[in-house]
């Protein structure tokens, strides 16, 4: 028999028994599918007979379409595969290896910790001293111009300062590394949840992100430098853990025994958590980020050592800013994000439906704000694919943010006395003398320092129509900024945007209740807070981010009470953005839930049958005939057949289960059995074998395997994971989804009563079934698999 054929009677074999076995599962079912908006995602290919379940990704898709499933995206793999190499492992370096690996560990973390520290110090100061010379320049420009009345000049110079800045950074993001776009934490938020999006987590993807977050900041873009750092953390941690970087091609040798989907997820989430607190000065905040935010399984070892290297990254940072300011030792500078100490503000129990109005404010706004980035990236997807147009648009959004901030500073004549509360950069422009523009001063300065000038600057500052036009302003120019091929985040644009109508409301309740001293800062914050919950639609991290950064526990509960209405009002017309470009990017993220309703689902219908089987012993050719043929990457392993009629009408007893990438290596080191002892020997064989390679092995058309090797064989039996997670086929779907979810597995082999092998089940399989809410109303969609 040729290899090919082999391989044909594997799937036939297996698809007429299938068909037998599901025929009553799939008649009871029948009526729940017909109740599913079952869409063509679902294509039955094969020989035609019945039972035969296939999915093919469906070619053509509308571009920018919410419900497909990318096939491009593939898992991770979190559960261990406890082969004869690892158990040999474990017997020849005893405990000595444990402590030693634990160690390891908290040294990683260390590392971790410090790096992502020195990073986010770089990047801070690289953005403080180079917009400190900008804003000073275009001060001076404004100056001399205004008494000519010339101030076409600086307005120019402006814009084309901020296009310049912008254009460099853009051109990494679409031409070097387009991952790099955005703040990062959708993708780091997928990586955790166990799909491995490429290159998400390398070297070079850390360098245009640093350097794509000082172009955007500088360059006047309404963003922020957060979101990239928690980014940059996950990259850290990913590089250092592994000892080795895929960038440079360099192995250090170290860390060998790290490199491995299972641990190395640990330190991500670790190395994430770092970046949070670097970001915000929030050690609490990061270990709660990396906990509500992506990691699925969690330990109370993984809690001490993310939080040793969130305390770490604090500070280190702590440290080196407050050296660079000058104080060294003084520890007054905990993160990138200073909002500057808040008093704790006195609030009484009746104010509390005020906090909550200001929830709901921030639930709609934040859907607003949500609905149309929606939308811009929708269009983005269709009409702006190609490098050079998204340079183009991220330059023109450089050149709109100027031209508002100039606009607004020259209509609207905002003026307040100098000294009062000193801005670094006081422009007059039309104010009398010893006035600054008010206006002028929010937008020469970073985000950042213009959401500290809201939370403390005095009542009066603002007029309410500047606040309102700069709330309008800024809402679009954030929502058209996110996305854009630029490396920013989101949370410093809308906690401006937050404080600037918190403040306005402030404004108004003074107004209805002139007897009453209103603290502008109590409102300005919860303001915030509101509108990046209602964005983001994160509470406890977010809560405790919010409170450690202003440095005050007694304004937690008005805190609390705000993000959590704004995360209901928002969750009621729409999901939070991360998941939104998630959706639009079709990664299969598994959620928290399984979908309700689906106990009557059976995994003999989630399943794809027949199933691609490779026999405890399997011949090389026919191994690498089904590497070629079909894109799988795990295959369960079956009982060899006890004579060649069996072969055609059973199903073969279940073994183990071994991944593509395993094969890769065992052909690429030529592992036969015939050369056993000459080539290699079961003493050289080790796990070693396999991390040498990892994450990147070769694809099986770049092996080179000749005619003569496809007649050897291979023992599958001491690499495979001899005993993997499985589930019968009458198991429902929540209770797949739970392995999945819980586990972080990558494939399921379903057996039947008697552990043979009937069907195959992936994390895209169980991702198709979503849950829908929109409006109160909610249900259940299959989504579409598309190849792109
Ligand atoms: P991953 O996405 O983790 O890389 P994979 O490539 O093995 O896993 P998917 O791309 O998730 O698999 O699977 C596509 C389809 O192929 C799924 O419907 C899955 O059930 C099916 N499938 C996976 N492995 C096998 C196999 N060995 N035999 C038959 N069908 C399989």
């Amino acid at each position: 028999m040729s290899n090919s054929s082999k391989v044909d009677d594997t799937i036939s074999v297996n698809t007429s028994d299938t068909a037998n076995l599901i025929t009553n599962e799939e008649e009871a079912s029948t009526s729940h599918f017909t109740q599913l908006n079952k869409s063509s995602d679902i294509q039955e290919s094969g020989d035609g007979s019945h039972g035969v379940r296939r999915r093919q990704p469906v070619q053509k898709i509308e571009p920018g379409s919410m419900n497909i499933l990318s096939a491009k995206y593939e898992s991770l793999d979190y559960d261990t595969c406890e082969n004869h190499l690892l158990l040999d492992e474990e017997r020849k370096r005893g405990y000595p290896f444990v402590v030693w690996k634990d160690i390891a560990r908290w040294f990683i973390v260390l590392l971790i910790g410090v790096i992502t520290a020195l990073i986010a110090f770089t990047i801070d100061i690289c953005i403080e001293e180079f917009s400190k010379i900008k804003y000073k320049q275009l001060k001076k420009s404004v100056d001399t111009y205004v008494l000519l009345d010339e101030l076409y000049i600086p307005y120019l110079l402006w814009v084309l300062t901020n296009i310049c800045i912008v254009f460099i950074g853009s051109m990494l993001v679409s031409y070097v590394e387009p991952v790099a776009a955005g703040s990062g934490i959708p993708q780091v938020k997928c990586y955790l949840n166990g799909v491995k999006v490429p290159r998400v987590v390398r070297i070079k993807t850390l360098f245009v992100k640093a350097v794509g977050v000082i172009t955007a900041v500088v360059g006047g873009l309404a963003g922020g430098k957060e979101g990239p750092m928690i980014h940059s953390g996950a990259v850290v941690a990913a590089g250092i853990s592994q000892g080795k970087s895929t960038t440079f091609n360099k192995d250090f040798k170290v860390f060998q025994y790290f490199r491995e989907d299972h641990e190395k997820r640990d330190f991500v989430s670790g190395g994430a958590a770092a970046g949070v607190s670097a970001a915000f000065g929030a050690p609490i905040g990061g270990v709660l980020f990396s906990l509500e935010e992506g990691t699925s399984f969690w330990n109370q070892g993984l809690t001490w050592r993310t939080f040793f290297g969130t305390v770490v990254s604090t500070f280190t940072l702590n440290f080196a800013l407050s050296a660079y300011h000058g104080h060294p030792g003084e520890l007054s500078y905990p993160g990138l994000l200073n909002l500057g100490k808040m008093e704790p503000f006195p609030f009484q129990f009746y104010e509390l439906p005020v906090f909550m109005m200001f929830g709901v404010v921030g639930g709609v706004l934040g859907a607003l704000w949500n609905h149309i980035n929606y939308k811009l990236t929708v269009f983005r997807i269709r009409y702006v694919g190609s490098a050079w147009l998204r340079v183009v648009e991220a330059c023109l959004v450089a050149a709109v943010s100027a031209s508002c901030g100039f606009l607004m500073m020259f209509l609207l004549d905002d003026c307040r006395p100098l000294g009062e509360d000193p801005t670094k950069v006081p422009l007059q422009l039309f104010c009398a003398d010893g006035e600054y523009n008010t206006l002028a001063a929010i937008w020469f300065q970073t985000p950042e320092a213009s959401v500290r000038s809201f939370l403390h600057d005095p009542m009066g500052s603002y007029k309410p129509w500047s606040l309102l036009v700069f709330v309008v302003v800024y809402f679009l120019l954030s929502t058209w900024t996110f996305g854009l091929a630029v490396s920013s985040g989101l949370f410093i644009p809308n906690l401006l945007t937050g404080a600037a109508w918190g403040r306005l409301l402030a404004i108004i309740i003074q107004y209805m209740l002139p007897g009453h001293s209103i603290n502008p800062a109590k409102y300005a914050l919860v303001g915030a807070a509101a509108q990046l919950g209602g964005v983001v639609r994160m509470t406890i991290s977010l809560t405790v981010i919010i409170i450690e950064t202003t440095g005050q526990i007694s304004n937690a509960l008005p805190i609390i009470i705000t993000l959590v209405v704004a995360k209901w009002t928002g969750d009621f017309f729409n999901e939070g953005i991360y998941d939104i470009h998630i959706q639009l990017a079709g990664v299969p993220l598994l959620p928290w839930e399984p979908p309700p309703l689906t106990h009557n689902i059976y995994a003999s219908e989630v399943m794809s049958h027949p199933v691609f089987t490779l026999r405890t012993v399997e011949n090389v050719g026919h191994i690498v005939e089904i590497l070629r043929v079909v894109s799988y990457n795990g295959f369960p392993v079956v009982d060899p057949p006890l004579a060649d009629d069996a072969e055609v009408t059973t199903y073969k007893r279940l073994r183990g289960l071994i991944r593509r990438d395993q094969l890769i290596v065992l052909l690429h080191n030529k592992i036969y059995n015939e050369n056993a002892n000459t080539t290699w020997s079961n003493f050289n064989v080790d796990m070693d074998m396999f991390r040498k390679e990892y994450p990147r092995y070769p694809s099986i058309d770049k092996l080179d395997i000749q005619e003569w090797e496809k007649t050897c064989m291979i023992d599958l039996r001491p690499f495979m994971n001899p005993s993997p997670y499985t589930l019968p086929h009458r198991a429902s779907l929540p209770r797949l989804f739970r392995l999945f979810r819980a586990l972080g597995l990558r494939h399921l082999p379903i057996v039947n009563d008697h552990n043979e092998v009937v069907g195959m089940v992936t994390r895209k399989d169980i991702a198709r079934y979503r849950v829908w809410r929109h409006r109160g109303h909610m249900g259940m969609e299959e989504l579409l698999l598309s190849s792109e």
